[in-house]
């Protein structure tokens, strides 16, 4: 059947109309991102930390409610119908997003006046944009996976290509959304970012029918039974999702509970893990979930570093770093589009290697992909602290460290995402791969968080004279002690992976 089937770049359709939605739905996502703490800070006048204290909680919740989505979707949704439910979701809170109510004033005492009911859509919004993640963002990369049967060399190679999608999607859209947010009006911004979800969802609409039954509810008469007077099982999904939203409405404004469910929802996970290893899995899956696991646990170690460039770095660039190009200040913000224009330039590149690797056998499993990536991140810092070691006497740092730091965090970046992305979909049991995926982002969820812990460590009081001076000392601090952790942690992968790597079964 396979052999019959029409091929785009060797892969099947379907392929490339996950590529288009996922495109869209980075696109946006990223384009909301990219304003969200100038849109706090300068527009709503939140304080520096109040601003960081809700990206943070919205990027962990975010990262964490795939791993509901993707149970839903393993047992009763399927992931086609919850990629649909979570695009709807996302059309929505990215509309609602776009509405910007007044500004925020202050008085001659300082006393900052806001406009509550601006803020409550903008919350809500946000709260629509999290369970639309969560329905959308591990399933479709589900759906990615199930293109491919097992023992399918392609599968690297199609989720590199599906990579590709979500760094164009984040490349255009922090160049686009950021200039038309801070030029013409956050909400030119937010609307452009909503649109392109728009695209996404009909994309995904239209192309859908190229997954050929493979994205399908596991049980639809089930799915279809009415509970509830006469509301079917999957109505009454749908209603759930809905209430959903109105209680991460309340969640998102508060840290405490927040950092709560993350903790409560890493011991749940493994829990259900370890029951289901126990209980329900052969002796090869059993292995395989072991080893999963742990890559899972050491992908928090690569995303702590990495989403560096969403705080410290970020920060770094516009405190610190020398950005004038003929004579002209380039924004802060444009070095963070260098991740995703890396990726873009060297995934084809990554790609290339493994199957010219895999040709002599010796394509690194994803264990030392793993351990390299995570070395890879942590060299990058490296060069920050030479960049700090070598400032000017005015206190600044050539561009060239931060651009070298994001091109070894970016290829560290293709060792590790779209090869866990793979490997979840691989070493997973199919009965939990949609849950596995769901545990997969919890990981980047906890991880954002611990980022925000770390990026601490260079806290500079901007308000104290001479604070430039004082910020490269702090943040050189920073990046050695995440060189080292990237050098460690990725060293004891390496040195562990021999033993480990029999519980794969790569060639079975
Ligand atoms: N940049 C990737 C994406 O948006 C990776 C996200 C993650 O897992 N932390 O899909």
């Amino acid at each position: 059947m396979e052999n019959t089937e029409r091929r785009i770049f060797g892969h099947s359709p379907g392929l490339f109309v996950l590529f288009a939605t996922e495109m869209w739905e980075r696109f946006s996502f990223y384009g909301m991102k990219a304003l969200l703490i100038f849109y706090l800070t300068k527009y709503h006048l939140f304080t520096d930390d109040a601003g960081n204290i809700l990206v943070g909680s919205y990027a962990a919740m975010v990262y964490a409610f795939p791993v509901i989505g993707g149970y839903v979707a393993d047992k009763y949704l399927g992931f086609r119908k919850a990629v649909l439910l979570g695009g709807i979701l996302l059309v929505l809170g990215h509309l609602g997003m776009a509405f910007e109510g007044s500004a925020a004033s202050r008085d001659t005492a300082g006393v900052v006046t806001q406009d509550n009911f601006a803020l409550q859509v903008f919350y809500f919004s946000m709260a629509l944009i999290i369970v639309g993640v969560g329905f959308l963002k591990g399933n479709i990369s589900s759906i990615v996976g199930s293109l491919y049967e097992e023992g399918d060399d392609r599968r690297d190679s199609g989720f590199t290509i599906f990579y590709m999608g979500i760094n164009m999607g984040s490349f255009f859209a922090t160049l686009l959304c950021g200039w038309l947010g801070e030029n013409y009006g956050w909400n030119y911004g937010f609307g452009a970012a909503g649109i392109g979800m728009f695209f996404g969802l009909l994309v995904f609409m239209w192309g859908q029918k190229y997954f050929k039954g493979k994205a399908e509810p596991p049980d639809l008469a089930y799915l279809q039974t009415s509970i509830f007077g006469g509301i079917s099982r999957e109505w009454v999904i749908y209603i759930l999702a809905i209430l959903f939203v109105f209680v991460s409405w309340g969640i998102v404004q508060n840290h405490t509970i927040v950092e709560m469910i993350l903790i409560a929802a890493s011991i749940a996970a493994l829990v259900r893990i370890i029951y289901f290893a126990i209980n329900k899995a052969t002796k090869i899956e059993r292995d395989r979930l072991f080893v999963l696991t742990i890559l899972i646990i050491f992908s928090v170690i690569f995303w702590a570093l990495f989403e560096q460039a969403y705080t410290s770095m970020n920060l770094f660039a516009d405190r610190v770093i020398d950005r004038t190009v003929f004579g002209k200040e380039l924004p802060a913000s444009w070095f963070l589009s260098l991740n995703a224009l890396f990726i873009i330039l060297f995934a084809p590149v990554f790609a290339w290697i493994w199957v010219e690797l895999e040709k002599f056998n010796k394509n690194p499993n994803a264990l030392n992909k793993f351990g390299l990536g995570i070395v890879l991140a942590g060299i990058g810092f490296g060069f920050l602290v030479l960049g700090c070691k070598g400032v000017s006497e005015g206190g600044q740092v050539a561009p060239i460290y931060l651009v070298l730091a994001y091109a070894f965090h970016s290829w560290g970046e293709l060792c590790v995402s779209p090869v866990g992305l793979s490997s979840v979909t691989r070493y997973s049991p199919v009965r939990i791969v949609g849950f596995m995926m769901g545990v997969w982002f919890l990981a980047t969820a906890g991880a954002e968080y611990i980022a925000g812990l770390l990026a601490k460590i260079a806290s500079v009081d901007t308000s104290a004279p001479d604070s430039a001076n004082g910020a490269v000392g702090a943040y050189e601090n920073l990046f050695s002690i995440l060189f080292y952790m990237g050098l460690i942690f990725g060293g004891v992968l390496l040195a562990i992976t021999p033993f480990l790597k029999r519980f794969l079964h790569d060639k079975e």
